[in-house]
């Protein structure tokens, strides 16, 4: 079992657009969303909900108010806003408690104590071109590298229990901890970017992150055509930083056509964009 994952360094650049092809184009595939704060991949592959979970990382704070006198110190001394005090009773706020314990240390009745925390939902999905785990992170928890590796680990799970022979997983955008948490393993790793500055710039951060996890990259540029002497310049420096061309993507305004109908640009027949993701796919499965 292989295991591709696809990110961008600059968000944008349409990443998720050619991951969500090549999961139509693959055979025996379990697709992963690795995007927990902000996904975006169930747009364009609708999947069907078949089982929820919530994710239950970290703390918040608990109130016992039987015991509560009222004090106020918890509310005095939180940093976070987590805690306030309304008509002399305290009220935790389940978006800023960030759970550090403080208020129930210093608590002079007890009347605090940390319970588990849901941060959100992953979920096990049924798609046209094959099963799908994905997941939402809620606004501001922490712990999005931790969803994502569970993501992973589903997805892993779930393509050996039936026998899929590969993972695509779409990554989230960055270079922080849920991309690290996304391509640490993979098989292989397509860096999708755009003729840009900030493309460039944000490409070579991902191919520099690749390089440290030992994860063997492949780029593309979306939109080359739009600007080609960026894209040569691109293509140049990513070379040079080892990774290997997997092919261009034009600029095609059926991209957007298909977002609007929620399917993948490869399936709208003679589209430049959906032949150059087609190409890309030859390619990389060659490599897989
Ligand atoms: S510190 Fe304890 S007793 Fe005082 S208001 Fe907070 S929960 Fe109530
Ligand atoms: S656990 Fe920490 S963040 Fe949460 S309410 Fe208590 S002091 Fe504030």
């Amino acid at each position: 079992m292989k295991e591709l994952v696809a990110i961008s360094g600059k968000g944008g650049c349409g990443k998720t657009t050619v991951l969500a092809s090549l999961a139509a184009l693959a055979e025996s595939v379990v697709l992963a969303d690795g995007d927990v704060d902000a996904p975006d991949l169930h747009l364009l592959l609708r999947p069907e909900i078949q089982q929820r979970t919530p994710f239950v990382a970290g703390f918040r704070a608990a109130l016992d108010a039987s015991r509560c006198t009222g004090c106020g110190r918890c509310a005095e001394l939180c940093r976070f806003e987590g805690i306030r005090m309304a008509d002399s009773r305290p009220v935790i706020s389940e978006l800023h408690c960030e759970g550090c314990g403080l208020c129930v240390d210093q608590c002079p009745v007890q009347a605090l104590s940390l319970a588990d925390a849901t941060c959100g939902e992953w979920y096990c999905s049924a798609t046209a071109y094959g099963p799908m785990v994905h997941a939402r992170l809620q606004p501001g928890r922490p712990n999005s590298g931790k969803l994502v590796s569970l993501v992973r680990k589903e997805a892993r799970e779930l393509a050996e229990r039936e026998g899929k022979e590969l993972i695509l997983v779409d990554g989230p955008p960055g270079i922080g901890c849920p991309v690290i948490a996304t391509v640490g393993g993979a098989d292989l790793a397509l860096v999708v970017t755009e003729p840009s500055p900030s493309g460039q710039h944000d490409l070579r951060r991902a191919l520099e992150l690749l390089r440290h996890f030992r994860v063997p990259a492949w780029f593309s540029v979306n939109r080359a055509d739009l600007y080609p002497e960026g894209a040569a310049g691109i293509r140049a420096e990513a070379e040079s930083l080892g990774a290997r061309w997997a092919g261009d993507i034009r600029y095609d305004s059926a991209v957007t056509a298909s977002q609007y109908e929620g399917r993948p640009v490869v399936l709208c027949p003679d589209s430049p964009a959906g032949n150059d993701i087609r190409a890309i796919w030859h390619t990389l499965q060659k490599e897989l």
